[in-house]
């Protein structure tokens, strides 16, 4: 029978693409839109990058490479984990793929059975529920609350192991909350992962984007131990401006990097061959760009904190890394406007978007109802002018 995928039809298309083809849609009408649910850098990707890909071409570098990626480029991300991480991994145990999130299917693929738990902390990434259900597993998910700063304990997710638990997602820096595990919470946690023998996922996408001098850990450098039951994932995407070339990639164990290789050259073969010979580049070529790049979402960040402290019935744990601020909106919900309770977090970015021309973004879909997440991945004539107008509509409320 002509039945559909019972899987696929399970996906929860994302509630953000709704508001960001209303903005795209107000745009084409000359309307001045203000969106603030950019997931990406707004810098061009740095032209030693380009040149690298544009040689790779003239070169004739455009064949197939091995499934899992170059060994040029194997080497390159395992000097990368050797100096930025303290991680040490040989080139069998890295895989490339075709972005973040791509690896980040490969290793669910790689390590879940049918019913295998995975515990999510919201607020969480949107596609992790979403990556996990695709490969069979189930996502549990456990808080971390406002005062928590929005991070997870070791306890949490002790109580939240059961036979069935395969693993725990770790993403820090945090998309969308911008904050980032210490060192001494993350060995808690190591702690508890190595007691109750999960896999730790841990997403380190954000990695270079670290502020006020906090340093970045990655789990899997405490010691053996979580070495052993740790796969770590970045990519080149928000660190070198490079979300359109994806090419993101892992390190674990020789055996996962095996599988995933193999579901991979099935799945799609090699990530494309001139984006590898440009991620070399990016990786091993001159550094300074990514440094230009955080000093100026630094000031945004800075300056978006600052401002949002200064509105009315909002507020924001002050970010410290990534590029996105979490809003708290909950005062917001029971406010009328135009006679009516703004009631839901979607209802309130519908508004923005329709009377006020500011995209945000609500984070139901990230587990926290009532927050919305502002990117400040823009300029910042974009941001004062959009936060602008959300003072604007906060202040027609009583
Ligand atoms: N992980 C997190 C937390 C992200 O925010 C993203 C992108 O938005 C990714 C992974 C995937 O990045 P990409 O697939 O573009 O490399």
């Amino acid at each position: 029978a002509l039945t559909l995928s019972k899987k696929a039809m399970a996906v929860k298309p994302s509630s953000t693409l709704a508001i960001t083809a209303k903005a795209k849609e107000l745009k084409s009408q000359g309307i001045d839109v203000v969106g603030f649910g950019a997931g990406e850098p707004d810098f061009n990707t740095p032209d030693n990058i380009n040149e690298a890909a544009i040689k790779a071409i003239h070169d004739g570098f455009t064949k197939y490479t091995p499934a899992s990626g170059t060994d040029e480029l194997k080497k390159a991300v395992c000097a990368k984990f050797a100096s930025f991480n303290k991680l040490h991994y040989d080139p069998n145990q890295i895989v490339i793929s075709n972005g973040g999130k791509h690896s980040l299917t490969n290793i669910f693929s790689a390590i879940l059975n049918h019913g295998d738990e995975v515990i999510i902390p919201a607020p969480y990434w949107l596609s992790y529920p979403e990556i996990v259900k695709l490969a069979d597993g189930v996502p549990v998910y456990i808080r971390g609350e406002k005062d928590q700063g929005y991070k997870v304990t070791a306890q949490q997710i002790e109580d939240a192991c059961t036979d069935k638990t395969k693993a725990f997602i770790l993403n820090t820096p945090s998309n969308p909350t911008g904050m980032i595990y210490t060192r001494e919470e993350l060995e808690a946690i190591a702690e508890v992962a190595v007691r109750k023998n999960i896999y730790v996922v841990a997403d380190e996408m954000y990695e270079y984007l670290v502020y006020d001098g906090e340093e970045h850990v990655s789990i899997a450098s405490l010691n053996d131990e979580i070495y052993k039951r740790t796969i770590t994932c970045s990519g080149l995407a928000k660190s070198y401006a490079m979300t359109g070339w994806r090419i993101g990639y892992t390190g674990s164990s020789k055996e996962i990097a095996k599988l995933m290789g193999s579901v991979q050259s099935h799945e799609t073969s090699n990530p494309n061959s001139i984006a590898q010979k440009a991620a070399v580049e990016a990786l091993l070529g001159p550094q300074n760009t990514v440094d230009t790049m955080r000093d100026e979402f630094n000031k945004r960040r800075e300056y978006m904190y600052n401002r949002v402290k200064n509105i009315s019935f909002i507020s924001a744990l002050e970010p410290k890394g990534a590029f996105y601020l979490f809003v708290d909106i909950s005062e917001l919900l029971n406010k009328e406007y135009k006679g009516e309770k703004i009631g839901t977090v979607d209802k309130l970015a519908k508004v923005l978007i329709e009377d006020y021309n500011v995209a945000v973004i609500p984070c139901e879909d990230f587990g926290f109802d009532d927050h919305i997440r502002l990117s400040y991945a823009i300029s910042v004539e974009q941001i004062e002018k959009g936060l602008g107008r959300i003072e604007n509509f906060v202040n027609t409320l009583k």
